[in-house]
């Protein structure tokens, strides 16, 4: 190809700058952005290339390649664009853009497909046991919930229901019931799965007529863990249906379910109604933010694990800067850990001050949910809420669902677009991602809408 424009040329060395690391880059702050399981599952084997214009991301298999097609390829373009990468995002799968011929690539494909088809398999994460978890006013019934549920897996109240904030440990609990039946049981075989996992396996294998294959192999364990079900959407009709089957089976067959979100089941308004009752049978519990207290105690632990040297001052200094969730306290920990080795001395307070001051000041940042978006923006901009989660297609109506989106997404770490579109009902046929560009655009034209929306951040952060 030829650029007889010199414009062009200056331009074009500016990108490949901009592009040597931006998969890099990209890969970061979309890890910040989507759930962690499904992080590891879908984003963390690809490689990515850049040609010509365009940033080739090559997936470990077909079936990863067709889920981010569906669910983020937009997300990933949106979130380049954000990092100055103007660029196409291909997407492609590695097996074949590797092979020589097509037809090879018929053959890799289909010979791979039926070994690593769904389910997609996650393992257990070793580390995550009831004794590595640390018990405080916050949390001690939801762990002895899932011990009790650990200990008997197939009598006991079912499902059991883990609810709370993100990095509260609700992972690290069910990984913990799943670990310790394994040890305990090892005759019983035990499934986790994030649902935004369940339903991409659904949908390829209802792609590929497989259903019955698909049922069989989640239906043959004895204790489902189903993390994270505030991911399915209101429209997945396929999943919710799939997964309150599923959910019978289980349940007919004295088999433990346990599952998780971010809220208890009645908050859930995208999932269908028989779902959210089924949820409801058995028992509900919840882990909240860990007071000074157990900050401490999980620090010290934390600290302890990874035999970091650490004195009680520095301890201290973290878990009062840190306070609503666990993630950022372990990441504090290891940049100090790093830090002290890098700079071969001990840690200490000034260390811990400097080397922590590029992280956000999370002291006083609560978790922000859809209730206090959809709150925020029926006041301010003076819309009845059942408005904006209703069919209402009216200007007004609609300008404030999209702000909500807009919010949501800006906002509430992990939160998906299918996610996003559950909540706010997707009634105006306007999708989620452009309601985001609508409001983006909007903000740059209107600047009492933009003063609007940078005040309801505002609230919404403090
Ligand atoms: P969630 O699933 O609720 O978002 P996770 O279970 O992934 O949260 O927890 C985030 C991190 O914090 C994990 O590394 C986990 O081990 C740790 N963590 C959370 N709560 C505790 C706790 N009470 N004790 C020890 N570690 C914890
Ligand atoms: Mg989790």
């Amino acid at each position: 190809m030829l650029y007889p424009d010199s414009y062009q040329h200056s331009q074009r060395a500016e990108l490949s700058a901009i592009n040597a690391n931006i998969w890099l880059s990209l890969k970061e702050q979309l890890r910040k952005k989507v759930p962690g399981q499904v992080f590891s599952v879908f984003f963390s084997e690809i490689t990515a290339e850049l040609k010509n214009d365009e940033l080739i991301l090559h997936c470990p298999s077909v079936e990863v390649e067709r889920h981010l097609q569906r669910q983020y390829v937009r997300q990933i373009a949106d979130e380049a664009k954000l990092l100055g990468f103007g660029g196409e995002i291909v997407l492609r799968t590695a097996a074949v853009s590797a092979a020589a011929t097509p037809a090879k690539v018929t053959a890799t494909v289909k010979g791979q497909r039926s070994e690593t088809a769904y389910p997609n398999r996650i393992d257990l994460n070793p580390n995550y046991t009831f004794d590595r978890f640390i018990k405080g006013p916050s949390n001690e019934h939801a762990y002895a919930a899932a011990f009790g549920s650990a200990q008997k897996p197939n009598d006991y109240h079912n499902p059991l229901y883990i609810y709370g904030g993100v990095g509260l440990g609700k992972t690290h609990l069910m990984m913990a019931i799943g670990n310790h039946v394994q040890q305990s049981y090892p005759w019983l075989k035990v499934k986790y799965c994030p649902s935004e996992i369940f339903q991409s396996d659904l949908i390829e294998a209802m792609k590929d007529k497989n259903l019955s294959y698909f049922r069989t192999r989640y239906r043959s364990v004895d204790v489902f863990l189903l993390d994270d079900v505030q991911f399915i959407s209101k429209n997945a009709d396929y999943t919710q249906e799939e997964i309150f089957h599923t959910f019978n089976y289980f349940y007919q067959n004295k088999k433990q379910i346990v599952i998780s979100a971010d809220r208890p089941p009645q908050a859930l308004p995208q999932l269908h109604d028989r779902l959210q009752s089924r949820f409801q049978q058995g028992l509900i519990v919840d882990v909240k933010s860990p007071n000074f207290e157990t900050r401490m105690a999980i620090l010290k632990t934390k600290a302890q694990e990874n035999n970091i040297d650490i004195g009680h001052d520095v301890l201290k200094y973290l878990a009062t800067r840190f306070t609503s969730q666990v993630r950022p306290m372990e990441a504090a920990l290891s940049i100090l850990h790093f830090t002290a080795e890098h700079e071969k001395r001990p840690i200490d307070l000034q260390m811990a001050k400097m080397a922590l001051k590029a992280l956000p000041q999370e002291n006083g940042i609560h978790q922000i949910t859809i209730e206090d978006i959809l709150r925020i923006v029926a006041r301010t901009l003076h819309v009845d809420e059942t408005l904006i989660v209703g069919a209402n297609r009216t200007e007004q109506v609609a300008l404030a669902r999209h702000v909500c989106m807009y919010l949501a997404k800006t906002l509430i770490q992990g939160a998906t677009l299918s996610y996003i579109a559950g909540a706010f009902g997707k009634r105006d046929h306007t999708p989620e991602l452009h309601a985001d560009q609508k409001v983006r655009e909007l903000i740059d034209t209107d600047p009492a809408l933009q003063m609007q929306i940078a005040e309801m951040i505002e609230e919404l952060k403090f």
